[in-house]
């Protein structure tokens, strides 16, 4: 295109990497602004029910490569920049990594907004703008260090503010029913603290096909109040705190008020815009059930559903009966986790004074919860699932209560729910349990990631795949093929050079090309047992020494991973494994057979480098902590094999590609329930009988790793004293079994491939846009473009 070549010529010459990325960001802008235009307009004229997806993390990754792709332009305007002998990856490099999450639960938002777009469905996501993302880690002295993201400091090429269409959002004061003349009550307010939040609006582009749908963030400000009134410093800070930074807690929930403030913000505004919007073309709100979804990503957002109550009731004056009909009809939830410690409650004392009118409808649902389901459950169950009890607002029974679908993330959690976790709401509410394995867009985990893959994939089985990801299985055809094998093999080389070009500038590590890249990339948590991998390098680096001139194959262990700042065990686990590489990276008896690189601030940007690099997926949670996983399925669609527990999505891995073609291992969900149930887990047992676990283990407090006497001792004692709570020692043996047949199966690389192919071929399965397609039939009931 020529236009566009001109205009690279005049405003993309001289100027930084960053400045070239923000014209071509323009660009992009003027040719997906007209899409986004008229999608919003077709979407108004056809009267199309919208999705609204409310997620406090949304971790996109950067947009400017993925809108070219959808767009159709990538390759135009790479050689174009070519031609002005400009580098797009550089270019594309110097977009800041928006990190406006922590991990798994906002990258599946960002997915699942990808493939509405995509799929055509109306959908919008809704968000907080953060100030701050997730932390940057560096690493000092083998310790993690946190640093603040300071991503729009630069500014935001893609956002636009609407600030004209901003809301009002409440918080604390009194509040009292007023009788009024016509005999219904008025909800009065005073001494409020209102805040302003102003929406931040970014197109998501669809993948060629026109459609531009939108994610929309909020922003805190002062109310227009403030012109008039005096807000000391301390107050404006309260409010600026409100969206300043993301919580840096992967899982647990940790009670404060300003997370609290957080969620009812964005619960609130998000709502409030939804209901101007729906109000502006329809006579009352009888429709509002056709018209709207509104899905609840976690426990978050569960407000929205006590916030649409109210707006019903106290704005729109719909009865109380008319207002839940149509609440539960709207609302839909997703849980994300099974661990007891993360399901969100709120002290009822703390959650009245910061939203009293919210409480009182809140305790109005409990108490015709009680009212309704007591005669027929019992006191108990129902004291065990109200949405008030113990002094708290419990949120996952909340948002069960007070929606029509509820739905795990793949068929071991969704089970997993229905007999343990949410148990005795199963009881009341059978028919609203489901399951949605969770997916990933192929889109950016192979076909932007991968390029050099999706090519030759192209080459071979078509572009089809492109949008119906079931074509990928025509792959099958290819597993005697010995030259695309080779094929595979050589691609596999060339994503791990760029993988070790960035390891050798960042952390100075020389890695061999030919060596089992053996990957973990996930947060930094102890159920996730990256202890477990750990282990198995310490096996490693002995049996080395041991056997300085026996035939090993080469090794590289990866990690990214952040802890949150608070976890303490977490980081001792990051600093075991920079001290574990420091000693192994500089030893020449070891020379380069084994190297470990711990990359730092992984996010999504690093995972596009290193999971297209990767041999060896570790996914080796303790059986049924994991709900899902996706990290599994983007190393797979990129020809990893899984080393895996049975745990999570693992099992439908396995299940899709062929066990033969993983490295499955370890104890099922239903035998630590069994450990559970019986007591009968003593970790210092295998300790005891198995010397070479014994000898691996005292390395952690002999002083074989220098520096680390502190953690050492520490995760020695978590394992020994405390008697392993995520069953590390059980799976040790399976485990380090797994490892060795890898090491050996590695150096056939013809057998290798065709095991990567078939993962290959079995990923379509886990593409985002089926997710995304089963959600839209049986939760959403929206209509959109075929997929299969
Ligand atoms: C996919 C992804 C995750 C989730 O990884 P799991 O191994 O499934 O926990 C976390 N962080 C980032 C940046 C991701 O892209």
């Amino acid at each position: 295109m020529a236009e566009i070549k001109t205009l690279y010529a005049t405003t993309l010459s001289d100027t930084s990497a960053y400045g070239q990325f923000v014209a071509l960001g323009h660009l992009a802008r003027r040719y997906d602004g007209s899409h986004w235009t008229k999608t919003s307009k077709k979407y108004r004229e056809q009267d199309q029910k919208q999705v609204y997806y409310f997620s406090i993390e949304f971790l996109p990754g950067r947009l400017l490569k993925s809108n070219l792709l959808n767009l159709g332009l990538l390759d135009t305007v790479r050689a174009g920049l070519k031609e002005l002998g400009l580098d797009f990856e550089t270019i594309s490099a110097a977009e800041p990594d928006p990190g406006l999450g922590n991990g798994g639960l906002g990258r599946l938002a960002a997915c699942y907004m990808d493939s509405m777009a995509s799929l055509g469905i109306a959908g919008n996501g809704n968000g907080i703008r953060y100030r701050y993302g997730l932390f940057k880690q560096v690493f000092m002295d083998g310790y993690q260090v946190e640093l603040p993201d300071d991503w729009l400091r630069n500014g935001n090429v893609w956002e636009i503010r609407r600030e004209n269409k901003s809301c009002l959002v409440r918080f604390g004061g009194n509040v009292w029913m007023q009788p009024q003349p016509d005999g219904t009550l008025k909800a009065m307010y005073e001494n409020t603290d209102d805040v302003l939040a102003v929406p931040y609006d970014t197109g998501l582009v669809g993948y060629h096909n026109d459609v531009t749908n939108t994610l929309r963030l909020w922003s805190v400000e002062l109310p227009p109040s403030a012109d008039t009134t005096y807000y000391s410093q301390a107050q404006r800070d309260r409010i600026d705190d409100i969206t300043k930074v993301l919580y840096p807690d992967d899982s647990n929930s940790e009670g404060q008020a300003l997370r609290l403030r957080q969620e009812y913000f964005f619960s609130s505004a998000g709502v409030q815009s939804i209901i101007r919007h729906y109000g502006l073309r329809h006579q009352g709100m009888k429709e509002l059930g056709k018209k709207i979804a509104i899905h609840i990503n976690d426990t978050h957002p569960t407000l929205v559903i006590p916030e649409l109550m109210r707006i019903l009731m106290d704005e729109h004056h719909c009865t109380w009966d008319v207002a839940w009909e149509l609440t539960k009809s709207v609302m839909s939830y997703t849980n994300h986790t099974i661990l007891q410690e993360a399901l969100e409650t709120w002290p009822i004392d703390m959650f009245k004074g910061l939203l009293p009118r919210i409480y009182q409808i809140v305790a109005e649902i409990d108490r015709r919860y009680r009212l309704a389901k007591t005669p027929v459950y019992g006191e108990a169950l129902v004291n065990r699932t109200a949405p008030l009890g113990d002094g708290q607002v419990r949120m996952a029974y909340l948002a069960v209560i007070g929606s029509h679908s509820v739905n795990g993330v793949a068929p071991l959690h969704t089970e997993l729910l229905k007999d343990d976790v949410l148990r005795d709401l199963y009881q009341v509410y059978p028919e609203r349990f489901n399951n949605k394995t969770n997916g990933i867009a192929t889109r950016r985990w192979v076909q932007l990631a991968n390029e050099p893959l999706a090519n030759l994939l192209d080459a071979k089985i078509g572009q089809s795949w492109r949008q119906q990801p079931s074509q990928l299985k025509t792959l099958l055809a290819y597993q005697d093929d010995p030259k695309f094998l080779a094929q595979l093999t050589q691609i596999k080389t060339q994503n791990k050079q760029a993988l070790a070009a960035y390891v050798k500038k960042t952390l100075d590590i020389d890695l061999r090309t030919d060596a089992i890249f053996d990957v973990q990339i996930k947060r930094l948590h102890a159920y996730k047992r990256q202890l477990l991998h750990v282990l198995e390098i310490i096996r490693e680096y002995l049996a080395i020494k041991d056997h300085p001139q026996a035939q090993v194959t080469p090794r590289v262990h990866i990690f990214g991973a952040k802890a949150a700042p608070s976890y303490h065990y977490a980081k001792s686990i990051i600093k075991l494994i920079n001290a574990l590489a420091d000693l192994i990276n500089h030893d020449p008896e070891v020379g380069d057979q084994l190297k470990v690189a711990f990359i730092p601030n992984y996010g999504v940007s690093l995972g596009e480098l290193i999971i297209p690099a990767a041999d060896i997926s570790e996914q080796i949670s303790t059986a049924s902590k994991e709900a899902s996983g996706t990290s599994n399925m983007k190393l797979m669609a990129n020809g990893a094999l899984s080393l895996a527990t049975l745990d999570g999505a693992n099992i439908d891995i396995i299940q899709a590609a062929g066990n033969e073609n993983e490295y499955a291992f370890g104890l099922t969900a239903k035998a630590v329930y069994g450990y559970y149930e019986r007591g009968d887990y003593h970790a210092v047992d295998f300790y005891n009988s198995n010397p070479e676990l014994k000898r691996v283990l005292d390395t952690l407090i002999d002083g074989t790793i220098p520096g680390i006497t502190t953690e050492g001792r520490e995760i020695y004692d978590s394992l020994l004293r405390y008697n392993d709570e995520f069953f590390v020692l059980a799976d040790y043996e399976s485990y380090t079994q797994q490892q060795q047949a890898i090491g050996a199966d590695f150096n056939d690389q013809t057998t290798w491939q065709q095991k990567a192919l078939a993962n290959i071929a079995a990923s379509g399965v886990f593409s985002a846009d089926l997710a995304v397609a089963r959600y839209s039939d049986d939760i959403w009931q929206v209509p959109h473009a075929q997929v299969n």
